[in-house]
């Protein structure tokens, strides 16, 4: 009897599990994973600055995007941490965890989890053809006929796991899936930097503080954290996380007077009437001083001379004679620090893509396309993506491992 043949589109974290996991439960399936790169695992390689954030200790599905909660419910439940952790231990790779429940590789190296991805790969027989680009699957009867650059071939099962183009990816799995009559919903990058105006003096300072996104003086969503002053407008993780928000803003927005703006709070232990009483001590101790000190030893001191500025006092101006109503500006600031957002950063700098493969067009106990049998999808070219901190390859190894599972 003729072994079937499995093509997985895609040489990247998803396609990796999904082979293995196939190729473990069904040693007689002949799988061949393709892709357009000279090197498979390309992205991987990239990830947690080549530390390669591999999950979280954390790993919920409030961490993500609200409309994917119920379908990756059961991919997640199958294959949470405790699974990744024996899985990765399978192939050599060893856990060790840091700030924020993050899991790592123990020796801290992406190449790690790229080799012995690439060696448990070899050592199951998976074939690997990379610069193989696929660029026409059609369904022929019970199989696939299937067109790369340099060869057309047939399949009896796809799993179509080409990425997105986040971070300076490629993927042309969202053509391939639409021609199978799939909807593809908008696509706009999250877990990127934010554009704002006016952050450039601040270029390079850094603090750890909460931000909030607001539209129309309402808040969309806040959080706290590490955050990172640039010349086109803010990033760090606190930022990196709240990005998605303001990026959809971006993509939807229909009414060009609609303004979005991010309002960091520099002193969180503090309210804003505990710190107004501070500037009144303050004022009093240091009235001989000039505003340009006023605040020196509370914030960062470039910080301080921004919030001086914005509350329409000059540096030079005696301590002694600033009013009360200075100090209660002065109060707000420090908890409310306005910068209007004109977007994010492009597609190439975002580490994930939000929107994708329509989630009730794949049925989530397989990850089978419920449009077409055979055709199995995985990882981020679905809409499904998460915050920062592992939740997006736990995703890609999660999915891998119920489509390949379920073949
Ligand atoms: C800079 C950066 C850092 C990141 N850090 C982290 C992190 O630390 N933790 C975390 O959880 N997530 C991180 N991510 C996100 C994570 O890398 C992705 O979510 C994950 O790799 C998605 O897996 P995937 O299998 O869906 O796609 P990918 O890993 O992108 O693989 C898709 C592959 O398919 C190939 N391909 C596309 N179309 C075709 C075609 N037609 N024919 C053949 N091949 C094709 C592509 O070349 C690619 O190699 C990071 C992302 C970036 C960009």
């Amino acid at each position: 009897m003729s072994k079937e043949n499995l093509f997985i589109i895609g040489g990247g974290a998803s396609g990796f599990t999904a082979s293995i996991f196939a190729k473990r439960k069904n040693p007689n399936l002949n799988i061949t994973i393709f892709e357009k790169n000279k090197r498979v695992l390309k992205k991987v390689l990239a990830t947690g600055n080549g530390r390669c954030n591999i999950t979280n200790k954390n790993l919920s599905l409030d961490k993500y995007n609200r409309e994917s909660e119920k379908f990756i419910k059961y991919a997640i439940n199958s294959f949470g941490v405790s699974e990744a952790e024996s899985f990765f231990a399978s192939i050599g790779i060893l856990f060790s965890e840091e700030n924020g429940g993050k899991i790592y590789p123990m020796n801290k190296q992406a190449s790690s989890v790229v080799d012995m991805l690439l060696a448990e790969a070899d050592h199951l027989g998976i074939d690997i053809k990379c610069e193989s680009e696929i660029t026409s699957i059609k369904k022929k009867g019970s199989f696939f006929e299937i067109e790369s650059n340099s060869e057309k071939l047939r399949a009896d099962k796809i799993i179509i796991s080409c990425g997105s183009k986040s971070g300076g990816g490629f993927s042309s799995g969202y053509d391939i899936l639409k021609q199978f009559g799939h909807t593809i919903t908008p696509l706009f990058p999250a877990v990127v930097q934010v554009k704002a105006i006016g952050t450039k003096p601040l270029t390079g300072m850094k603090f750890v503080g909460k931000a909030k996104i607001l539209k129309s003086k309402k808040i969309l969503e806040e959080a706290e954290g590490e955050i990172l002053f640039t010349d086109y407008g803010l990033s760090g993780p606190t930022i990196m996380n709240l990005s998605r928000v303001i990026s959809k803003f971006f993509a939807e927005k229909k009414n060009l007077k609609e303004e979005i703006f991010i309002s960091l709070d520099f002193l969180t232990e503090f309210t804003e009437e505990e710190i107004y009483s501070l500037l009144l001590e303050r004022r009093k101790i240091l009235g001989h001083l000039n505003a340009e000190l006023f605040l020196n030893g509370v914030i960062n001191k470039k910080i301080s001379f921004e919030v001086i500025k914005r509350a329409n006092l000059k540096l030079s101006t005696p301590v002694y004679s600033l009013s009360n109503s200075d100090l209660k500006t002065v109060a707000y600031l420090l908890k409310n620090f306005e910068f209007k957002s004109e977007g994010v950063m492009p597609f190439i700098n975002s580490q994930v893509c939000a929107g994708g493969v329509e989630l009730s067009q794949i049925d989530p106990f397989t990850m089978e396309s419920k449009k077409v049998n055979g055709l199995f999808v995985t990882g981020e070219i679905l809409n499904v993506d998460g915050i920062c901190g592992g939740y997006n390859l736990h995703w890609a190894w999660a999915s891998g491992h119920l489509a390949g599972k379920s073949i």
